[in-house]
């Protein structure tokens, strides 16, 4: 599983980064960041919880 944003919805709110910080990450522009490569299996479940809840669904899986 790969994540990606679409960066003209995300409004940087930090749902996600709330849900599973290993994975998301505000920078101190607050851009949303995303750790690079695919998702670890262990964070799978958090990361899937984030896109559902990620309340501009400007979250997307990529593969
Ligand atoms: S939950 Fe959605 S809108 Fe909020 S920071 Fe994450 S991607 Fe952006």
């Amino acid at each position: 599983m790969e994540i990606g944003v679409d960066r003209l919805l995300c409004e940087a709110n930090a749902v996600c980064v709330g849900l599973a910080p290993d994975v998301f990450d505000l920078d101190d522009e607050e851009e949303l960041v995303i750790a690079p490569g695919p998702v670890p299996a262990g964070q799978v479940e958090r990361v899937s919880d984030a896109v559902k809840a990620c309340p501009k669904n400007a979250l997307f899986i990529t593969g």
